[in-house]
């Protein structure tokens, strides 16, 4: 499975050679001593579509004497970002416009999923051309993340349609279908949906689970067998709030009262009794290629099994501070080796689906934690969650060149503003492609 068709980076490009006065090649070896990291008076030497080389300007330049230097004066270069979660189609939505009181939905999530049903249907209901208006808004939001210097989105929908969203965008999208149901009738839907999609190579699409009280565990399982059979990555919400960890381990609470309301339970589901991370690696549905979704509320055991299952996680504090859903134990899981990758969830949740915001605002919450750790995040943990890491996520020789100029001003005299200012700038962030 590849992702879909783009046309960046233009591979007709004559080679040059892009200097500036700081270039982060690898933010992540910057936070182990590495001082190699980021370039002061750095150039990337670009050939066909491809970083050839990487370093200093003038050994660069003594190299590859001969071929153009285009210069960037008071700019950052830098690996494009990575959205390792969001729901494209949703970005019709407002349910997160500022002034919204953000503490609404903590004590029950559920309202806010009802919020969202609810806004849903009343789009559908009075937009003549629901269907193409919602492809409308997903691609400008698609189109708005590109341009501040998003390179590789994963996509998350619940309709067929979604999988266009990305073709011929500049920005590369990952879409996988979500599946769910919590009955022994919507399993069987799910499960014939899975069956048929899997066995029709023309439409070439990628599934998932939604989420751990809204997914049998027979459904995950095979969407998860599928998933590995296909080589692609399984991506779910989990351990988001509180009130799924109450479901699973006691069967009762928010969650149950609404999927009762829907009509969405059957008493076929029996509550596992035990934490998101517990229940998943229980059903065996934890490994390399899974990416568990938010992701707050874990216990120090649950760390320890992602951390020997080796599973990605992607953090997305702007949709967890609008719920109320509280604050990832980032720390912990970065001292059980596990760098995780950031996303901004969709409209729905979130005002604004930048990755430049979601840094700054990790940074807010987590005040400990270093700026080339989270500037890592969105660069090298998204591309490792995607599996994309060897054309993305650094400006290696060999990948792809995918190069962000970011406008520094020119106050930046060390290292350490660079990725201060590259991890505090949040939306007035100024960005252009290298072309
Ligand atoms: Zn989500």
């Amino acid at each position: 499975m590849t992702p879909q068709e783009h046309p960046y980076p233009a591979i007709e490009n004559q080679p040059i050679i892009h200097r500036a006065p700081w270039v982060v090649a690898d933010v992540s070896s910057e936070i182990y001593g590495n001082t190699r990291g980021i370039i002061e008076d750095g150039a990337v030497f670009i050939s066909k579509g491809f970083i050839q080389a990487v370093g200093k300007y003038k050994d660069i330049i003594k190299e590859f004497s001969g071929f153009p230097v285009q210069e960037h004066e008071c700019r950052v270069l830098a690996p494009a970002l990575i959205n390792s979660h969001c729901h494209l189609e949703l970005s019709y939505l407002d349910l997160a416009e500022p002034g919204k009181k953000q503490s609404t939905y903590t004590h029950d999530p559920t309202l806010w999923i009802r919020d969202l049903l609810k806004a849903r249907d009343s789009f559908s209901l009075i937009t003549p051309d629901a269907e193409k208006q919602i492809l409308n808004h997903a691609r400008r939001a698609l189109e708005f993340m590109s341009a501040e210097g998003v390179g590789f989105v994963g996509d998350i929908g619940n309709s067929l349609a979604s999988r266009l969203i990305g073709q011929g965008q500049s920005a590369k999208v990952f879409f996988l279908l979500e599946l769910l149901g919590m009955t022994k009738e919507s399993e069987a839907q799910s499960l014939a949906r899975l069956e048929k999609l899997f066995s029709d190579d023309s439409l070439n699409i990628s599934c998932t689970a939604h989420a751990p009280y809204s997914t049998t565990p027979v459904l995950m399982q095979k969407i998860k067998n599928v998933a590995d059979r296909q080589g692609h990555v399984f991506s779910i919400h989990a351990a988001e709030s509180r009130q799924e960890v109450e479901f699973l381990q006691t069967g009762t609470g928010h969650f149950l009262e609404f999927l009762h309301e829907r009509g969405g339970w059957d008493n076929s589901f029996t509550a596992p009794g035990m934490g998101s991370v517990h229940y998943l690696e229980s059903l065996g549905v934890l490994n390399d290629r899974t990416l568990c979704v938010h992701v707050v509320h874990v216990d120090h055991e649950e760390i320890e099994i992602l951390a020997s299952r080796k599973v990605k996680i992607c953090l997305c504090p702007g949709s967890n501070r609008f719920l109320g859903s509280g604050k990832a134990p980032v720390t912990e899981f970065l001292a059980h080796g596990i760098l995780p990758a950031l996303g901004t969830d969709s409209k729905g949740s979130n005002a604004v689906l930048s990755i430049w915001r979601e840094m700054s605002l990790l940074r807010e919450d987590h005040p400990g934690l270093s700026p080339e750790t989270v500037l890592s995040m969105a660069t090298r943990g998204g591309a490792e969650a995607w599996g994309v890491d060897a054309e993305m996520g650094t400006l290696d020789p060999g990948k792809q060149a995918h190069i962000l100029t970011v406008d520094c001003q020119d106050n930046i005299t060390s290292r350490q503003d660079v990725v201060e200012y590259m991890t505090t700038v949040g939306e007035s962030v100024q960005v252009e492609w290298v072309k």
